[in-house]
């Protein structure tokens, strides 16, 4: 029997609500603790630009960590995939996203640049060379979404609640892996967390990412090669510690971040983008994983899957 890409929704949105209670929003950055618990959207954007979605797709919230992403790709393209690998690593810490232990202890190098250590790492180098605002125009394109901008109160108030991040730093500046100016690169760092998407934006980041960065008009806004490492260190290491296990039920190359987002990239089908505030205690949104686990099965989007049958269910 055929089902309806509304009603697979409907079931992911089900599942994805059933959990919202075991969760928490993030407090630790005061403003994001402002945030509704309870909404959730799910966005899905197809190779050909065509957008499904259900709940609360399109409400503006800060996109933390998936900023590395972004991040990681600029300076890829900026100074090669050899400069940024000689400073951070491939490999997954298997600690939290804001840990410094392994890297105090184990390593001379950020495991890899989606935690906030390599994240850290990846920013100082664009320092003093490429601005904000560059960054904050790479970011509208990817995400085809021209209202992006700056969330200032999520900014203030987490630069003034950065102890740890700042800790990260200084340590990475102690070992001599950040060279450049210490607070310009956690300002920067800051700043690329608050810009403010929508689920529905993030749909969009991700089916470029999805399409080896060729978008729906044929243009090429990224290259595929770059996509091709930005989508495997999301597979091994986007999830932060539960990205193992995210690997295996899900199968789809995803980044989380704080404030309630993820993108997911399901290789040369489509893109996903979930919005969810209420968080598990890794600080992925907490129904993130049995949405992007039922999307996964019902529309055969494991990376591993080699039936594609988007074309069926979505018209
Ligand atoms: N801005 C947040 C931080 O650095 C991002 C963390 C996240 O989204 N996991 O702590």
């Amino acid at each position: 029997m055929k089902i309806s890409i509304s009603e697979v929704l409907r079931e992911a949105y089900r599942r994805g609500e059933a959990v919202i209670p075991d969760g928490a929003v993030a407090t630790y950055i005061p403003e994001l603790g402002r945030a509704d618990k309870n909404a959730l959207g799910i966005s899905i954007c197809t190779r050909d630009g065509l957008h499904y979605g259900i709940g609360t797709v399109d409400k503006r919230f800060t996109m933390q960590s998936i900023s590395k992403v972004v991040t990681l790709i600029v300076a890829m393209e900026r100074f090669g995939v050899g400069e940024v690998f000689r400073n951070v690593g491939m490999e997954p810490s298997g600690e939290a996203f804001n840990s410094l232990i392994e890297l105090d202890l184990k390593s001379n190098r950020p495991y890899n640049p989606m935690v906030n250590s390599g994240a850290l790492t990846v920013t100082s180098l664009l320092v003093g060379k490429v601005s904000f605002e560059s960054l904050l125009e790479t970011t509208r394109r990817f995400c085809n979404d021209p209202e992006i901008c700056l969330d200032e109160t999520v900014y203030r108030s987490e630069l003034a609640n950065m102890s740890r991040n700042k800790s990260i730093a200084y340590l990475l500046e102690s070992k001599g892996i950040i060279q450049s100016s210490v607070e310009e690169t956690l300002d920067l760092y800051t700043r690329m967390c608050s810009l403010s998407v929508t689920a529905r934006s993030l749909s969009n980041c991700a089916v470029l990412l999805a399409m080896d960065g060729v978008d729906a008009r044929g243009n090429e806004l990224i290259d595929s090669r770059l996509c091709e490492i930005a989508k495997t260190i999301m597979l091994t290491c986007g999830m932060y510690d539960e990205s193992g296990e995210f690997a295996v039920k899900v199968g789809i190359p995803s980044k989380a971040g704080v404030g309630g987002g993820v993108l997911s990239a399901a290789d040369n089908r489509l893109g996903i983008g979930v919005y969810g505030p209420s968080l598990d205690d890794k600080g992925n949104c907490i129904a993130g994983k049995p949405v992007l686990a039922y999307l996964s099965r019902a529309l055969k989007l494991h990376i591993f899957d080699p039936n594609d049958i988007t074309a069926e269910i979505i018209p």
